[in-house]
């Protein structure tokens, strides 16, 4: 299958990355027998998987209303009768289950916090997978960028970002967009002098070309290439010329120089 990348992740568990619709990740997560799918932005691609690897679809876990995060999930339910997990939102339609922050969800073998992160959308969830420390977030942070602000202002995305800055560093980044190089390109349009954004746009430039994905990232990269999650940092407060902002005001001030690169 095109676009379709796969992870051991213990003794009978899988996590399948697939790219579906223009530039989106949807994530399978398997163990034994059963599965469950990180927003199926489209049905037929993760049919077609769990048809091909003998799987049985047990949840779909939504971290955001989007219809690039959401539009497979009427089919799915219909085909396999999942159960249908997300944050509160009339947007999403038929929830099962609705989930808030700080809840935990046993699956199988897994063991999943849930952690409200508003700014993107105003209802907007990640799900930290505790014990592998696999962390997926929809539109709130991306490699090398973060969500717009279609909903929440820069104070509560700061927030939501500082709550992921808090998870372990070996932390693996699974997003919902592959735009990382667009986004390095800002940043070290940002920080041109920072060594390790330039070597990260290099590195995803090349992997691009060769038809790979550039995700997953890992949390402690992140802190040191992606400028949103930097705006506490002196060297950016610096290069931006706004040396005693409070990281809110930089965050802000970064969101809206992106939104305009
Ligand atoms: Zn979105």
């Amino acid at each position: 299958m095109n676009g379709l990348t796969k992870r051991q992740l213990g003794d009978g568990q899988q996590l399948f990355q697939m790219k579906i619709l223009e530039d989106n990740y949807t994530y399978i997560l398997s163990w034994d027998n059963d599965a469950l799918v990180v927003d199926p932005g489209d049905a037929h691609p993760v049919l077609e998987l769990l048809d091909q690897e003998n799987l049985k679809l047990v949840n779909v876990l939504l971290t955001h209303h989007h219809a690039d995060h959401t539009g497979g999930v009427e089919t799915l339910k219909k085909k396999t009768d999942c159960t249908i997990i997300g944050p509160v939102d009339d947007r999403i339609g038929a929830l099962d289950r609705s989930v808030d922050d700080g809840e935990e969800l046993i699956f199988g073998p897994f063991s999943i916090e849930v952690l409200a992160t508003p700014g993107h959308t105003k209802p907007h969830v990640v799900y930290f997978f505790r014990d592998l420390h696999l962390l997926f977030t929809g539109d709130l942070l991306f490699s090398g960028g973060c969500g717009k602000l279609f909903e929440g202002s820069p104070q509560e995305m700061w927030n939501s970002l500082e709550k992921v800055m808090a998870l372990p560093d070996d932390t693996a980044i699974y997003c919902g967009h592959e735009y990382t190089v667009k986004n390095l390109e800002f940043a070290h349009h940002i920080e041109p002098e920072n060594a390790e954004v330039s070597a990260r746009l290099e590195q995803a430039k090349k992997l691009i070309s060769e038809g790979k994905p550039t995700i997953p990232s890992t949390l402690a990269d992140e802190k040191r290439i992606n400028p949103f999650l930097r705006a506490h940092c002196q060297s950016l407060r610096d290069v931006l010329n706004m040396p005693e902002a409070d990281p809110v005001t930089v965050f802000a001030h970064l969101r809206e120089l992106k939104d305009h690169f």
